[in-house]
């Protein structure tokens, strides 16, 4: 017997398959020819993506510096390209393993589909990795079709043989009896005419078939997330705000966790029993919701009194609302550099009450408002730092 390729799925079945040969030889005399023979290893499946994402998790990364990590790490694979259809059914357990990456634990606090958005529209870009492989796949099995249509080689024949309705619907293929077709399309072939219609991506050029491209026409049609209250062209630009370069990254994921929902405030942990109240730890009068620990509480309005010396040369305290805490929109006619150092303050602001309200909660410990206001000065030094850094570098 010449030419047998055996494929097996994990370590087990090697070895199942070892003896198999060996009590083969034994009944019939005959020898695998060792010298011969080879194995290739054609996937190391989804252990491989966990152990690299978890060497990350070692490190305190905001959710900006981990999506980041993520999605360089994802651009370098590339087996993935190759042996696609391999991948597709990984897509679950890699999700799951990168989500657990970004919390830090196996609750997700948003929504999948609103983090894959771009920060523009209110997410925060995390690789949406079942999209990603399938595209992968589908541009893999597209570039063969139509460049190794003149070749006539395996990968062009093969996708013939198992896609050509589609092909034929796209108009980049004709009937032609003498080509024998399969009508029993195995799952990952069905996946790719239910990729192309459910992203609406029929009319796009064979040349544009790339990856890279697919995914971004895909991101492109992302709808902006809602803020309610706010009209569509406002929303625009407090996602613009939260995700302003102006910002650290700790800032940026704190004020887009504020509006998301992300924050472990008590409402949130109550619905999910994990917490038995749902009272705000500093007044216990009224519900912990983000509008209530940035804005509504007294200790809030407090802070920001005392911050009233600060915030005068950017904004007047009178004309601060909550939008302008939560949003980034101020009031009146401001220049450009002083609505960055008002936002830049207010987001300092945030981070020092919520260090506060950590602090109460984990270690019983009470700040008093000149901590809070030393705090939130010294993390506005290190803004200022940054500026004048990055000033030298230019
Ligand atoms: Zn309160």
């Amino acid at each position: 017997m010449d030419n047998v390729t055996v494929f097996c799925a994990d370590q087990p079945s090697v070895r199942a398959l070892v003896q198999t040969c060996e009590d083969f030889s034994k009944a019939s005399g005959a020898k695998v020819n060792c010298g011969k023979s080879e194995t290739l290893l054609l996937w190391t499946g989804t252990s491989s993506v966990r152990q690299k994402i978890g060497l990350w998790s070692l490190r305190d990364l905001t959710i900006e510096g981990k999506t980041l990590v993520l999605r360089r790490y994802f651009q370098s694979c590339s087996t993935w390209p190759k042996h696609g259809h391999l991948w597709l059914r990984s897509a679950g357990p890699i999700t799951r393993a990168v989500f657990n990456f970004i919390w830090g634990s196996k609750m997700d606090r948003v929504k999948r589909s609103v983090m894959y958005k771009a920060p523009c529209k209110g997410g925060k870009g995390v690789p949406d990795i079942p999209n990603l492989l399938r595209s992968f796949f589908v541009c893999n099995c597209i570039r063969q079709m139509i460049m190794g249509k003149e070749k006539d080689s395996v990968g062009s024949s093969m996708s013939r043989f198992f896609l050509l309705p589609l092909w034929r619907s796209l108009g980049w293929d004709k009937w032609d009896s003498s080509y024998p077709y399969n009508w029993n399309t195995p799952w990952f072939y069905l996946d790719v005419t239910k990729f192309v219609r459910e992203h609406q991506l029929e009319e796009v050029k064979p040349d544009l078939w790339k990856p890279k491209t697919i995914h971004k026409l895909i991101r492109a049609k992302d709808a902006m997330e809602s803020i309610p209250g706010l009209p569509a062209d406002t929303v625009k630009v407090v996602w613009g705000n939260v995700s302003s370069d102006s910002l650290s990254n700790k800032h940026k994921d704190m004020s887009w966790m504020a509006i998301r929902g992300g924050l472990p405030l008590r409402t949130f942990m109550h619905a999910r029993n994990l917490c038995r109240y749902r009272h705000c730890p500093r007044c216990i009068i009224y519900e912990e919701t983000s509008l209530h620990t940035f804005w509504d509480c007294q200790f809030a309005q407090v802070l920001l009194d005392a911050l009233e010396h600060e915030l005068k040369d950017c904004v007047p305290r009178n004309l601060l609302t909550h939008h302008a805490v939560l949003y980034g929109l101020f009031q009146g006619t401001h220049t450009e550099g002083a609505i960055q150092e008002a936002w830049r303050l207010i987001n300092c602001f945030k981070d020092v009450l919520w260090y506060f309200t950590n602090c109460l909660i984990l270690r019983r410990e009470r700040m008093t408002i000149q901590d809070c206001h030393r705090l939130v000065h010294s993390l506005f030094r290190d803004y200022n730092i940054r500026d004048s850094l990055e000033e030298e570098e230019d």
